[in-house]
């Protein structure tokens, strides 16, 4: 059966946001509604301006007091004074009531739109961080904060300085023409038949302005992801001499999009001057032939006057409607790239039937695991093959092996970073993947090789890890045992001293052992060093293992590291090659074997 070409197209983008954003707009409808009606209210006062100026030159100016036209049965009867008073009330009894029900209009809906659109972005924030590290891997953080903030804030001013003058518009537009066919509906008949050339003509446009500003939103993202990631290695960009090659590819981006801006703003004037040509023919149009009726005795001045005050004001958001046409097709690539990114499904997922972890002694297992890396085209590279080793409650275990081998990957597996493509990973009998990510994550403290700090106090940098509030002599004991106390004790404020961005302020050192006090404060029975002594010297390093090896004490532990010194004081050893278990158990075990490990050893010990 072929399906009809209304069945297979695609809805407007329009309706899609309009469908998209409707959830958030609920809660607002109350607002909206009473903000549109002001709106419509407004409307009708703006609608009624003309009527007091016409009613003066046809029945008081005139001196006739004859009932003739439109407002001639209101003039009735009444002495000329009284009537040119009350029009004179009329005036400024309209305008007032415009600017009020104007202003009500105006702030309601900003408001409304602000609240809407607040509402959006956090919802976005939240999912941003909810999206898998797969995700975020393909992703430049540049362009999900420009998607964040500058998006999201191109809506907001967009709600305020084109859709509601636009809907105020359509409101204006509809009244005039319906109020034009009540006074001559041949005159106003002439006014309409330039319109199908107008509709066309902003369509056209509006399409091409949004492919323009799609192309431009996409460019200024990538423009901002330049910009983060350059900013980001300025170090090395200074050390290296790399200003020139990185203005070069920030400078091309730059000139492709203001390339693309200056076309939309040309698509815009474009639109707009056609329409006043439009406009233009129009009033001409009935300028001829009102006069002809006047003429013939067939309309009088006045009514001519108000006919052609209207279609002046008609005309007005016609006008305009070019101009929020093309402001709002921008709005609109800007909602796309919002909606796109609200419309990513986060790879790891609660089921929806998922239960807390509960971890009564804390041991864990690899059944059988299978997992690899997705690229791009979705093609899968296996690393792991029917992984399998347990840790018992407890212990610490050691992996180590070449780089690549897969050791940071067995991590992400075990804090649900990603999920295995087969097998297990069970904690306590619980296969991870049946339990809630959140109460998952909360049994497991990491300490990452670049521990990430924040700009804020000492104290809060290590409070934020506790699982609930903590008292200041626990912050202490967490810096104690991280061998942290001293150093955070000579900071200029002590634990009140607000660090620099990502901890710039510390020494690497520094920064491990305030990343084993957050691991301490966390209290979490399962514990994951990646690699946490890479890159200190000799001092900084005994001070970060002695800090580690309490820490680890009594806690099921998984301890990556290249240093075979430290992986000789775990419980036991995992040597993995190639995603492979190579060879596995004590530290004299393993060099009894005489295998890659003690290979390995004897390069790093010579002297033993
Ligand atoms: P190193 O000692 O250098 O840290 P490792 O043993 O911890 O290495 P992993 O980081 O687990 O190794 O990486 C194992 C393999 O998986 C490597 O070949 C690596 O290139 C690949 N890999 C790691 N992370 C990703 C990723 N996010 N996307 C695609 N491939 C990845």
């Amino acid at each position: 059966m072929s399906r009809s070409p209304r069945a297979n197209a695609q809805p407007s983008p329009w309706r899609l946001m309009a469908r998209r954003f409707a959830p958030y707009m609920r809660p607002q409808r109350a607002l909206i509604g009473g903000s549109l009606l002001a709106l419509v209210l407004s409307t009708a006062m703006r609608l009624l301006e003309p009527w007091p100026l016409a009613f003066v030159i046809d029945h008081v100016l005139s001196g006739s007091g004859q009932a003739s036209g439109l407002l001639g049965d209101l003039a009735a009867g009444r002495d000329t004074v009284h009537l040119l008073w009350l029009c004179a009330g009329a005036v400024v009894a309209i305008a007032a009531l415009k600017a009020v029900m104007n202003f009500s209009s105006t702030v309601g809906l900003a408001l409304a739109g602000s609240r809407v659109l607040s509402a959006v972005r956090l919802d976005l924030f939240a999912h941003l961080q909810r999206l898998s590290l797969a995700f975020h891997g393909r992703s430049r953080t540049g362009d999900l904060t420009m998607r964040l903030i500058n998006d999201i804030g191109m809506l907001r001013e967009a709600t305020v300085t084109a859709l509601m003058p636009m809907l105020a518009n359509i409101f204006i537009l509809g009244g005039m023409f319906a109020i034009m066919l009540v006074l001559n509906w041949k005159l106003t008949l002439v006014a309409l038949l330039p319109m199908p050339l107008l509709l066309w003509s902003t369509r056209r446009a509006s399409r091409q302005i949004h492919e323009v500003s799609r192309a431009q939103r996409k460019r200024e993202g990538s423009l901002a992801a330049k910009a983060a990631e350059f900013m980001a290695a300025i170090r090395t960009v200074q050390s290296l001499s790399l200003e020139r090659a990185t203005m070069r590819s920030f400078g091309g981006d730059d000139a492709q999009s203001s390339q693309q801006n200056v076309k939309s703003k040309r698509l815009s004037a474009g639109l707009e001057r056609k329409v006043d040509l439009i406009v233009a023919l129009a009033t001409a149009l009935v300028l001829l032939q009102g006069a002809y009726a006047v003429i013939g005795g067939s309309m009088s001045p006045g009514d001519l006057l108000i006919f052609i005050s209207y279609l002046k004001s008609a005309f007005r958001p016609v006008r305009e409607y070019a101009k929020y046409t093309g402001r709002l097709s921008k709005a609109l690539a800007a909602g796309e790239r919002v909606v796109d990114l609200l419309d990513e499904q986060p790879d790891i997922q609660d089921r929806p039937d998922a239960q807390p972890l509960q971890v009564l002694r804390g041991d864990v297992r690899f059944a059988d695991v299978g997992f690899g890396y997705r690229s791009d085209d979705g093609s899968v590279r296996p690393l792991f093959e029917h992984l399998a080793f347990t840790i018992a409650a407890g212990q610490a275990v050691a992996i180590t092996g070449p780089s690549g081998a897969g050791k940071s990957s067995i991590t992400s597996l075990l804090l649900r970073l990603y999920d295995p493509d087969q097998g297990q990973v069970l904690i306590d009998g619980q296969n991870i993947r049946d339990c809630t990510l959140q109460s998952l994550r909360q049994q497991i403290s990491l300490v990452p090789q670049e521990s990430l700090l924040f700009g804020v106090s000492v104290r809060e940098n290590i409070a934020l890890a506790a699982l609930g509030d903590v008292t200041e002599a626990q912050i202490v004991a967490a810096a104690q045992l991280a061998n942290a106390h001293e150093f955070i004790q000579q900071l200029p404020q002590g634990y009140d001293t607000v660090l620099g961005e990502r901890g710039s302020s510390l020494s690497g050192g520094q920064r491990q052992r305030m990343a084993i006090a957050r691991a301490a404060i966390r209290n979490s029975p399962l514990l994951i060093l990646d690699e946490p002594t890479v890159g200190l010297d000799s001092e900084n390093e005994h001070q970060v293992t002695q800090a580690l090896l309490r820490l680890m004490r009594g806690r099921t532990s998984i301890l990556v590291t290249h240093d075979l010194a430290f992986a000789a004081q775990a419980d036991r050893i995992v040597f993995i090659e190639n995603g492979q278990i190579r060879e596995q158990g004590s530290h004299a075990e393993l060099l009894g074997q005489q295998g890659r490990y003690a290979e390995l050893w004897r390069l790093q010990h010579p002297a033993t």
